[in-house]
């Protein structure tokens, strides 16, 4: 199973940079081991009729990387490329990033292989119905806690709830977070993610000495994420000059103007043929001129292709592992791109996540000034304890969060011991 995780090229990636972490923290080969490999590793088989009367069986993998800290916690996506190696580096960053904002989870991660562009809504419900069928026996709200990801969202999650309900007898809110705001969602949560990638953006600038207002950015992926960074910046008084989703890429020079574009894109599913802007090559607009530029779409978006022409000041990392090693250092190596490594900068979500949770055990809701307050609160502290923990070690920003994210784990582990 080591060889076959290690074949997959995005978790060969998070491997390495585990390695690469666990070397300066200089931890024994046991603990090494321990920390490195999942859990669990769970593949189920989801059959659904189609629409038209055929069967398809499609393949659900959920990883959950570690429990020792509390229940998993992590999204669920539908994607085409969805693979077990992929969905266990997911499950690894995860984890990390709970470690690192000190929330009381273990990280998992889910997917399904499909391509939900070509699935209808029914054919959507039925998939996300029979696969919590399928995989009700490993989870639980102090086991492991789903959330949106790519390709799903608050419906996604109100499907759950209800499947999960019509099994347990009773309503379980905390069984899956991102739920639609009726359903004991939390206020806040749809925008949490892409307004902590902003708000965090913002703060290294701030120690840039850059101004904030009249900078500009430009992101890759207009769905959840890079939508929300887009409207938090631009609330800031950012100028977006580009933003790309999978069928292309528009560039106004002048900064786009959001509103239009989301109706765009609401009437015709994709950002190409704006109105309001020109047409440009999605990886020529990543090496445009930005003060900020925000990968928000998919894993390995930053490769050693396009990383030496970067022309931004800093690389804010809204998607999961956007940035490959060798991006990391030739970045690393430039030394003039202040990055904010994903496991720091797209916390917001699970960060409002565990917020989320934490009102459905308590049976209470927060306002979004509360929720938002108290995010922004989380990601400056951590924002400020990795930069310090950086300079001091004179560390890449993302080794320095691994390590403060990983020794957390290795240390809990230790103190735990080893069963029996
Ligand atoms: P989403 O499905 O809402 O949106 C994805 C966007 O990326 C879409 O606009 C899609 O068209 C675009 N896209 C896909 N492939 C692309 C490509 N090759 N080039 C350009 N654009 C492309 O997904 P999301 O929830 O916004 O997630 C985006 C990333 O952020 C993922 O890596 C996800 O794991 C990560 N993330 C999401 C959350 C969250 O709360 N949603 C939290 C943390 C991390």
């Amino acid at each position: 199973m080591r060889t076959e995780l290690l074949q997959n090229p995005v978790f060969a990636m998070a491997a390495a940079q585990f390695d690469q972490v666990a070397d300066f923290l200089e931890l024994n080969d046991e603990l090494r081991e321990r920390c490195k490999w999942p859990k669990r590793l769970i593949t189920v088989t989801v059959p659904v009729r189609h629409d038209d009367g055929s069967t398809k069986v499609y393949f659900a993998h959920r990883v959950q990387h570690h429990l020792t800290r509390g229940p998993v916690k992590g999204g669920l996506r539908y994607h085409p490329k969805v693979e077990l190696g992929e969905v266990a580096a997911l499950a690894m960053w995860m984890n990390w990033k709970c470690a690192l904002m000190d929330l009381p989870f273990g990280g998992g991660k889910g997917g399904i292989n499909c391509d939900p562009r070509t699935l209808s809504q029914g054919e959507l419900e039925r998939i996300t119905r029979r696969f919590t069928m399928e995989i009700t026996p490993f989870i639980g709200e102090d086991i492991d806690v789903m959330a949106p990801d790519m390709g799903t969202n608050e419906q996604t999650m109100a499907w759950i709830v209800d499947t999960y309900a019509t099994r347990a007898g009773r309503l379980v809110p905390g069984i899956v977070t991102g739920k639609p705001l009726n359903l004991q969602g939390s206020a806040g949560r749809t925008r949490a993610t892409g307004h902590g990638v902003a708000f965090l953006a913002s703060r290294a600038l701030n120690k840039l000495g850059v101004q904030i207002e009249g900078a500009t950015a430009i992101i890759q992926g207009f769905g959840n994420v890079g939508s929300y960074a887009a409207r938090t910046l631009a609330s800031y008084g950012v100028k977006i000059t580009g933003i790309s989703d999978v069928s292309g890429a528009v560039w106004n020079a002048g900064g786009l103007d959001l509103d239009e574009l989301t109706k765009h894109v609401a009437s015709t599913g994709s950002v190409v043929g704006f109105a309001g802007a020109d047409a440009i090559d999605p990886q020529e607009m990543l090496t445009q001129p930005c003060d900020i530029l925000a990968p928000a779409a998919t894993d390995m978006a930053i490769n050693r292709e396009n990383a030496p022409m970067l022309k931004c000041r800093v690389l804010a990392e809204g998607a999961n592992g956007p940035t490959t090693t060798e991006a990391d250092q030739i970045i690393s190596d430039r030394g003039d791109i202040f990055l904010i490594p994903d496991i720091l900068c797209n916390a917001g979500g699970v960060t409002v996540s565990y917020f989320e949770w934490v009102q459905n055990l308590q049976r209470f809701q927060w306002t979004e000034r509360e929720v938002l307050t108290r995010l922004e609160t989380m990601l400056e502290a951590t924002f400020n304890r990795v930069l310090h923990f950086a300079e001091t070690n004179k560390l890449p920003q993302r080794t320095a969060a691994q390590s403060l994210a990983i020794k957390t784990v290795a240390d809990v582990k230790s103190q735990r011991g080893l069963f029996p």
